[in-house]
């Protein structure tokens, strides 16, 4: 790569940039007002940006849209990647000493929340194509910021995948917050190259009413509820080289009844994350086998979680490591950080399950670190957020030739 084909990220230009977007408060289902100020930011520079209409009529009657944006390459088979960002933030949290769109800077760190998750990576995606425009590049960059990816489904990626949009690429970058996400200790510049997968699943309980006075005459249903919550709670899940292992979390009991009756029906609701290798059917498998072995009395039946289409599914992926898109990464480290990248996986899960595991796409998330994701005093290191750009920029040109 020489001089005058590296793309230069303006520092100044996207801390002002992130400090803006924080100062929009976009909790998912209510990010009608940010797509606009990126599709705005990205007109006024020149890339024809596009809305993507999301709509998903049946459960969540959510309207609304994604802001999409390519950088044509000069070569139609030359490598094309996909930059991906979501651009909502969980509901603003109520303890906030302060406004939690405050964007305040102190001490490099900036402030609010979704300043970590995920507004940083935003900019630094932003700014980075934005850079990306005044080099020649072979292969395509698309540029997806993306609605709802805190609310129930990840319909904004989701509908990308519908729409055919991640057909013609190649990899992905997300720049979710990284190393504070990893499930070991990384610090950036991190490379995360997969994720687990999470299955949510309910289990009904019918057992048998009776008078609360005389208990064996019914089968109560809250108590076999909690027999099958504590024998899921010991099971054995699969393994993974990389991923580490799965895990079964019973999370809530509800059911039964308040006055002098044996209760007839509780309900237990699980959460299940899986490693690569292990599919709903096994998930689904492992809770008969459990209900099975415990020979309880109640009529039991597992339901998975009603989605909009079964195609969405948060599966687990690995990213190889030796993809041309990790190397252009680690290059990029290289070159940018001035030493290795650090490698994990993260530990949760979000459109980057979509994006490895449904469109099958090479998936590397890197992004800036911060603390209290989620919560009252979210801040990101405003370096880093700078750092992801120019990485992200640089392996860019790299993977795209
Ligand atoms: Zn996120």
């Amino acid at each position: 790569m020489t001089d005058d084909a590296a793309p230069t990220v303006d520092p100044e230009e996207t801390i002002d940039l992130l400090q803006e977007l924080v100062r929009t408060p976009s909790p998912y289902f209510e990010e009608a007002e940010i797509c606009e100020f990126v599709y705005d930011w990205l007109d006024a520079r020149g890339h024809d940006p596009e809305y993507h209409h999301v709509s998903e009529p049946d459960i969540t009657e959510y309207e609304g849209d994604n802001v999409v944006a390519r950088l044509a390459g000069s070569d139609p088979d030359a490598p094309s990647l996909l930059l991906n960002a979501h651009v909502d933030t969980v509901k603003l949290v109520e303890d906030w000493e302060e406004d939690p769109c405050s964007g305040r800077i102190e001490g490099g760190k900036l402030y609010g929340q979704g300043a970590c998750d995920m507004k940083g990576g935003l900019a630094a995606v932003m700014t980075a194509f934005d850079a990306l425009a005044d080099v020649p590049l072979a292969g395509d960059v698309l540029l997806t910021a993306v609605v709802d990816e805190e609310g129930p489904y990840g319909l904004g990626t989701d509908r990308l995948i519908r729409d055919g949009y991640t057909d013609d690429c190649d990899a992905a970058v997300v720049t979710e917050p990284g190393p504070i996400l990893a499930q070991s200790d990384v610090e950036n510049p991190a490379l995360l190259l997969g994720a687990r997968g999470r299955f949510l699943y309910d289990i009904e309980v019918r057992g048998h009413a009776a008078h609360g006075s005389q208990p064996e005459k019914g089968v109560n249903a809250v108590v076999e509820a909690g027999e099958l919550a504590a024998a899921l709670n010991d099971i054995e899940t699969g393994d993974h080289p990389r991923l580490g292992s799965g895990s079964v979390c019973p999370l809530q009991i509800e059911g039964g009844s308040q006055t002098l009756s044996v209760p007839e029906r509780a309900r237990l609701m699980v959460d299940r994350h899986v490693v690569v290798g292990e599919t709903m059917e096994d998930a689904r498998a492992d809770a008969e086998r459990v209900v099975a072995e415990l020979d309880l009395q109640s009529d039991v039946e597992i339901g998975f979680r009603e989605a909009p289409d079964p195609d969405i599914v948060y599966g687990p992926y690995v990213t190889d490591e030796k993809h041309p898109l990790v190397t252009a990464l680690a290059d990029a480290a290289r070159a940018v950080a001035d030493t290795d990248p650090d490698y994990g996986y993260f530990s949760s899960v979000g459109d980057f399950n979509y994006l490895g595991d449904r469109a099958d796409l090479p998936t590397v998330i890197v992004g800036p670190d911060g603390e209290n994701i989620h919560g009252a005093g979210e801040f990101v290191y405003t370096d880093e957020v700078v750092e992801v750009a120019d990485i992200v920029a640089d392996a860019a040109v790299r993977f795209c030739g």
